[in-house]
């Protein structure tokens, strides 16, 4: 029984991740129907392949060649699908862009996702690491999502307690779900509150409705100030490769951040609901020297140095030396391990 004449074989990836690294899949196949993934998940020749779920490809590291099948979530859709007092759920297939998703969103009078504008990705990767910015994460507006189990063949429905989302993750992330390309998001839907209020209180945020004199913006205005925030401060990966962050916040007990700041006294920190407190990974990389600095062709963003940046011809290899040399680095002069954000393929 041959493969479908859709899956193809020694694909390119080097177009498929926003770092622009090199590598192959030994199959692909673009899913634009979960009839397709139930083919896949029985097809004989296709019982021991690892698998993977692929999204915009924003969130990836390709450490060279993968030996496994890649599946590119590429459904298209968005509606309307319910209303009450309170909210609209707006549902969106997983293969959508994640940005224009949320400008026809805003386009349509339903705010709520302004502050995440301009986020790379796709609707169906965005709950897997709950995706967050300027004090708004996904989880905030999520209501449910589908997604395809290649494990037993069903579509499973996964309500927003289901998805257990922290910061920056979610099930989709912990034990390596992702890794084993077990639960493929074909559509998520979103509740979109009717009583909207702004959220403003990052510093970036505010400053910058301020500079344009806006007292009591809407939504769109929101997006607008997002978007010049993120437009000034991180690189297009259309012409500067990058995987966004490169590393998380980390988030430290409070002990360790009490002697942190006696030696440290500038240095920012949040503290959490939990009594924990999170650190800027953006300030301890610069503090140590990395803000603009490159290893080969890898370097750290010069305008965000949370930012790892392909300056042209990087592989996966020089993608790990660079990192492993920052986090060295933070490491010897905070004591604090950084930990990556993206997947490494
Ligand atoms: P920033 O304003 O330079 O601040 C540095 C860090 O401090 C941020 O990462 C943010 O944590 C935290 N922070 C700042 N103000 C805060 C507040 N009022 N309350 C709690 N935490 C606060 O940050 P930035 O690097 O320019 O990023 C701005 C926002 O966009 C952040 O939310 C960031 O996560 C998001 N972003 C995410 C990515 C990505 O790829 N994941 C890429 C770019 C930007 P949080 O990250 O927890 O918000």
């Amino acid at each position: 029984m041959n493969l479908p004449a859709w899956v193809e074989r020694h694909a390119d990836l080097s177009s498929r991740n926003t770092l622009a690294l090199p590598g192959r899949a030994a199959l692909y196949a673009d899913i634009t129907d979960a009839a397709q993934l139930a083919l896949l998940r029985e097809h004989p020749m296709l019982a021991r392949t690892r698998r993977f779920v692929l999204g915009g490809g924003s969130n990836l590291v390709l450490d060279g060649d993968f030996d496994g099948l890649v599946l590119h979530v590429a459904n298209r859709g968005r509606r309307l699908v319910a209303e009450d007092a309170d909210a609209w759920y707006v549902n969106a297939a997983g293969g959508e862009s994640w940005h224009p998703f949320v400008l026809w969103t805003l386009e349509n009078g339903w705010g709520g996702l302004e502050n995440l504008v301009l986020i790379p990705g796709t609707v169906g990767a965005s709950p897997v690491q709950n995706i967050g910015a300027y004090g708004l994460e996904l989880a905030d507006r999520f209501h449910s999502l589908t997604a395809f189990d290649m494990a037993t063949g069903a579509a499973v429905r996964f309500e927003r307690n289901d998805c257990r989302f922290a910061y920056r993750d979610s099930i989709f992330k912990r034990d390596g779900q992702h890794l084993e390309g077990r639960y493929v998001i074909t559509d998520v839907t979103f509740r979109l509150p009717k009583n909207w209020l702004p959220i403003t209180r990052y510093g970036d945020v505010a400053a910058e409705l301020d500079a344009h004199k806006t007292k009591a913006p809407s939504p769109q205005q929101v997006a607008e100030a997002v978007i010049a925030i993120r437009q000034r401060k991180l690189p297009d990966p259309e012409l500067l490769p990058n995987a966004g962050s490169f590393f998380q916040n980390p988030i430290v007990d409070a002990e360790s951040a009490r002697n942190l700041f006696a030696l440290h006294p500038r240095m920012p920190h949040y503290p959490q609901a939990d009594g924990r407190v999170k650190l800027a990974a953006g300030w301890l990389i610069e503090q140590a020297g990395w803000k603009g600095r490159s290893l080969g062709p890898v370097g750290m963003y010069e305008k965000q140095a949370l930012v790892l940046v392909n300056q042209g011809g990087a592989t996966g290899t020089d993608v790990r030396r660079a990192m492993e040399a920052v986090r060295t680095e933070v490491s010897t002069r905070f004591g604090v391990q950084l930990v990556p954000e993206p997947v490494f393929l």
